[in-house]
């Protein structure tokens, strides 16, 4: 669930998070950027001419919000992603990409995905890379919007970076620095920080490291996994997803 999360781990605070889920709920996208090319265009038109364009494309269909898609998703099947759980596991998905009012993956934290488990659960490494920032001092039950968040934060070779979220106390298994490989243990899964006491992981990915430049500048990005059911969309909420 996560709350507010996109205020969590850290991450520098972004005042226009709060405003900003999917906002491109109010634009229509492609009047947007017809607006934006026109000599005449209101000055009121130009912030959601870029929001629109920063953010990606967003669509709905007859006003319902539900059914808005996220576009940008790669390839399910060529993913370099696969479930942070142990194969032959299952977890269900409570939050994912661009989460209801009042639930914290949206603004720039709209891309991510939490995974019901209990506590002690191992987490593995969805895909290889160098753990960059850890925090594992918090304890089950510390729950808030920000500050008590146990994670991990991790550079894959490309430049992008995966976020895992809520570890239990003293829970992470890896070092700061270290290399670790897809489906390494990572550590074990709890209930700290911004999870609405709802023990979970959360893992999201970004394009640019938000650790040193800011949820702002480096928001979450799409991605999919390749181990699972189709998921062309990325991850659906409410639905379980075995590890294979
Ligand atoms: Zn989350």
């Amino acid at each position: 669930m996560c709350g507010a999360e996109r205020n969590s781990f850290t991450l520098r605070r972004n005042p226009a998070d709060a405003k900003s889920c999917c906002v491109v709920n109010q634009v229509n996208v492609r009047d947007a950027h017809l607006s934006c090319n026109r000599s005449t265009t209101p000055r009121f038109a130009v912030l959601p001419c870029l929001r629109a364009r920063i953010i990606g494309l967003l669509e709905f269909k007859d006003g319902d919000r539900d059914s808005r898609v996220l576009r940008g998703f790669p390839d399910w099947q060529t993913s370099p992603y696969v479930l942070p759980y142990a194969a032959g596991t299952s977890h269900l998905v409570d939050q994912a990409n661009c989460s209801p009012a009042g639930n914290g993956h949206r603004g720039t934290a709209r891309y991510g995905y939490d995974f019901l488990m209990p506590i002690g659960t191992r987490v593995t490494a969805a895909r290889g890379g160098v753990v960059v920032l850890l925090e594992e001092s918090h304890f089950d039950g510390e729950i808030a919007a920000t500050g008590k968040d146990n994670y991990l934060y991790m550079v894959h070779d490309d430049g992008t970076g995966a976020l895992y979220g809520h570890f239990t106390n003293q829970g992470i298994a890896v070092d700061s620095g270290q290399t670790v490989l897809p489906g390494m243990l990572l550590g074990f899964s709890g209930n700290t920080g911004n999870t609405a006491n709802k023990p979970h992981l959360h893992l999201s990915v970004f394009k640019c490291n938000p650790v040193t430049l800011g949820s702002a500048a480096c928001p979450t990005a799409p991605f999919t996994f390749r181990n699972t059911d189709p998921n062309p969309q990325g991850l659906q909420r409410g639905q379980t997803y075995a590890a294979h």
